[in-house]
């Protein structure tokens, strides 16, 4: 059985053409999937009942199953979801002052094995298909319509468990699929895809200009970056900075960098001046990021002051440099907490 939210429109069109009907029923079908969140082939009203049901021997709607959402004081919600091979993976809804961002996970676990993150902690289980990223945005913009929420869903970050460039023929259905203006009709100023650095589709990725990009850096030199991020030996910083300096940006578009602050680790003076050489060659906006302790890690947070002289140093150097506010670390929503096999084994499985 084919999921039909794990195809393209072009794929799509094809299994409507296998059916005998025109291609151009293929919108009407792709509307329903998308604008109207339909989750049952025989609800697709206006289209014919012989397509439907011949689309139904074929094919079926699957989402994501819900298997528990969390709701933190400050209005983040967290769902774990459930695969349909009982894998399970967290997606986050995080309130913005005008609208929602979704945080969605590409990967069940994580393969690159960062020593800060849980989900590294887990290893690498397997790839997220189309249908299961896709699937958290229709379950997070139902859950949102089903509380009569106001704001609406508006931004997406790739940003959850797993490495986006890891699943790159993956995302890029993903990516094509949220632009389709039948469909979800995000823009790519609406996405952001984080990345720890993956050599052979970086450059790739900007070409198609489908989102933005965010670069997991946390350190501004090969030794310390390595030493937190073991992966990074795959991908020299030297390099990994060239590949960037021919990254097609739009206009008024430029890098985002994320840094994760580890208190005596990465976040004395010196780093940060390390960091404007570093960045002195690319177009670069720094989001810091303040590290949520997640047990069993040796990492310490920095103090407040510490993080405020950090981003001082960038800002006199006249880079754009925030702190990203937690959010949502009552219910382990926040960067780096995302570990949904555990919660789930916890819950007797999903
Ligand atoms: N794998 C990609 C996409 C996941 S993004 C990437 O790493 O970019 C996950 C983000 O959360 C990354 O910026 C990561 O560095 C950050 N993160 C991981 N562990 C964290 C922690 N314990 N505290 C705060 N942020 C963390
Ligand atoms: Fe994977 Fe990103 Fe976590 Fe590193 S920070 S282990 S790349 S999810």
């Amino acid at each position: 059985m084919t999921n039909l939210t794990d195809l393209t429109f072009h794929e799509l069109e094809a299994l409507i053409v296998s059916l005998g009907e025109p291609p151009y029923r293929a919108r009407q079908v792709w509307q329903w999937l998308w604008q109207k969140g339909c989750r049952d082939i025989s609800e697709m009203t206006d289209v014919s009942k012989a397509l439907r049901t011949r689309l139904a021997e074929r094919a079926t709607i699957a989402w994501p199953r819900v298997v528990r959402v969390r709701e933190s004081g400050d209005g983040t919600v967290k769902f774990l979801l459930g695969l349909t091979d009982g894998e399970a993976v967290e997606c986050v809804l995080i309130p913005e002052k005008d609208h929602y961002t979704a945080c969605l996970s590409t990967q069940v676990g994580c393969a690159m094995g960062c020593g800060f993150c849980a989900t590294g902690m887990l290893g690498f289980r397997r790839n997220m298909t189309p249908g299961e990223m896709l699937g958290q945005v229709l379950v997070a913009r139902q859950y949102l319509l089903d509380r009569g929420e106001a704001l609406s869903l508006r931004n997406l970050v790739f940003m959850g468990m797993g490495e986006p460039l890891l699943n790159y023929e993956n995302l890029l259905k993903t990516l094509e699929a949220l632009h389709h203006p039948q469909g979800l009709d995000f823009s790519s100023r609406r996405i952001t895809v984080s990345t720890a650095g993956v050599k052979r589709h970086l450059l790739d990725l900007g070409k198609t200009g489908l989102c933005a990009l965010a670069i997991s850096l946390h350190a501004p030199t090969q030794e310390k970056r390595e030493q937190i991020m073991p992966a990074a030996a795959r991908l020299p910083l030297g390099e990994l900075m060239e590949i960037l300096r021919q990254y097609p940006l739009k206009s008024r578009e430029s890098l985002t960098f994320e840094y994760l602050l580890l208190a005596g680790v990465n976040d004395a003076d010196a780093d940060a001046r390390e960091l404007v050489r570093l960045l002195s060659h690319v177009k670069a906006k720094v989001n810091l990021i303040v590290y949520n302790a997640t047990p069993g890690l040796p990492f310490r947070q920095p103090r407040p002051e510490r993080v405020l002289a950090f981003q001082n140093i960038l800002k006199d150097k006249g880079i754009v440099a925030t702190i990203r506010k937690s959010k949502g670390t009552d219910i382990a929503a926040a960067c780096g907490q995302l570990r949904a096999e555990a919660d789930c084994q916890a819950e007797g499985g999903a």
